[in-house]
């Protein structure tokens, strides 16, 4: 019987005779292909600047880095999220919080962000960043997050793994109209891939001066940056603490060549949510509500059921029937080792509720309609 997974790349000849391109060329890293990547993907977004790693992880980690983030310092995002979104404020050695989320869009909940800010600047607990998650591709109110920053002076990085292609406002995600900085994965089951990889899309000179370092061993090579004056030409100095956060010339030739494609894959994965709109058709399943998810990239497609006994019923009957579907996400504050940082269940009731209801069906470019069909009448039949 066919596998059907959640999620799964799309690479075509163009995209290997790319890569084989440049493991032909002088430069597998440090080339010309990084470079390119990152002037067509700031492009894409419209954004001044793009910074190029090895994952969207190490992006989070430089991006926090860049705003100084440290062991005093506070940082929130979203417990309905991958791991990462709440590790790169650990990274930094500040702790983490979470806000909970509502149950239209899955993102965090405004109100609920609004009444935390409020408490936490009369006990002096302000959070210094605010790592929004825009769940499956699905913009949260950035322009409200933004006037909350405003009043509350808190920066925001955007985790927008899920988002290459999506609009907020008509604008493509990454702009950063709304932030300091949006950070993209290019994990193969997102919407493009570069086999591992991420990217900072900034408008700030100082964000991208501190993110390039950081991603290179703290290190600069531009001469009008260099804290020691030397004209020696093979001089080049360290400044900082930081990483080999680099992505390769073959990775970032296969991210230039994915990148073309993506507007019309996130066409295929709207027309793919709104097929399932359509077919899906029974009382216990609750679909999302596709108004809520305008500009959205469609990386998830979420079903709900009334309870976690159906959940799992249901789960198992796909995945006995090779249809591999999955949960998005354990709750991050669930995970023992944030149980260790003191996070008990109950603590995001309505995140947790969303956890155990859930069940994310596969959606990717190349999904094609009989399939869509089949999920659908396994779904509908389900008792
Ligand atoms: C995939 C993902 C990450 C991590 O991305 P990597 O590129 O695998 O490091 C972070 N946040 C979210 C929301 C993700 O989906």
């Amino acid at each position: 019987m066919k596998v059907i997974p959640y999620g799964r790349q799309l690479i075509d000849d163009i995209d290997i005779s790319e890569v084989v391109r440049v493991l032909k060329s002088d430069f597998l890293t440090q080339g010309p292909e990084v470079q390119n990547f990152e002037k067509n993907f700031s492009k894409f977004v419209s954004s001044r600047y793009a910074i190029s790693s090895n994952s969207a992880t190490s992006s989070l980690h430089i991006a926090c880095m860049a705003l100084n983030l440290g062991s005093e310092d506070l940082v929130w995002t979203s417990p309905n999220s991958y791991v990462a979104s709440a590790n790169c404020a650990l990274y930094c050695g500040a702790k983490v919080d979470f806000i909970d989320i509502e149950l239209t869009t899955f993102n965090i909940d405004i109100d609920k962000l609004e009444l935390k800010l409020k408490r936490a600047k009369k006990e002096g607990t302000l959070p210094k960043i605010i790592i929004p998650v825009h769940f499956s591709g699905n913009s949260c109110d950035m322009e409200k997050i933004y006037d909350l920053s405003k009043i509350y002076k808190f920066h925001i990085i955007e985790d927008a793994s899920h988002c290459v292609g999506a609009n907020f406002n008509s604008k493509k995600i990454g702009s950063c109209e709304f932030s300091d900085a949006c950070i993209f994965s290019f994990h193969p089951v997102k919407i493009m891939t570069t086999g591992e990889g991420g990217m900072i899309t900034t408008n700030s000179e100082e964000m991208y001066k501190k993110s390039t370092k950081l991603r290179s061993h703290g290190v600069t090579k531009e001469s009008a940056d260099f804290i020691n004056q030397q004209n020696n030409p093979w001089y080049f100095e360290q400044q900082i603490l930081g990483f080999n956060y680099r992505m390769t010339d073959i990775a970032a030739a296969l991210g230039s060549s994915q990148l073309k494609k993506v507007n019309q894959w996130v066409e295929y994965r709207k027309r793919i949510a709104s097929k399932y709109d359509m077919q899906i058709d029974n009382p216990n399943v609750t679909k999302i509500n596709l108004k809520h998810f305008i500009g959205s990239s469609h990386h998830l497609y979420v079903i709900r059921l009334p309870n976690k006994d159906l959940r799992d019923r249901l789960y198992n009957e796909l995945r006995k029937n090779n249809i591999l579907v999955n949960i998005h996400y354990i709750p991050i504050h669930l995970h023992p080792y944030f149980a260790n940082l003191g996070f008990k269940a109950g603590m995001y009731p309505v995140c947790e509720e969303y956890y155990n209801t859930a069940i994310s069906l596969p959606i990717f470019a190349s999904l094609e309609d009989k399939d869509i069909q089949i999920i659908s009448e396994i779904i509908n039949n389900f008792s």
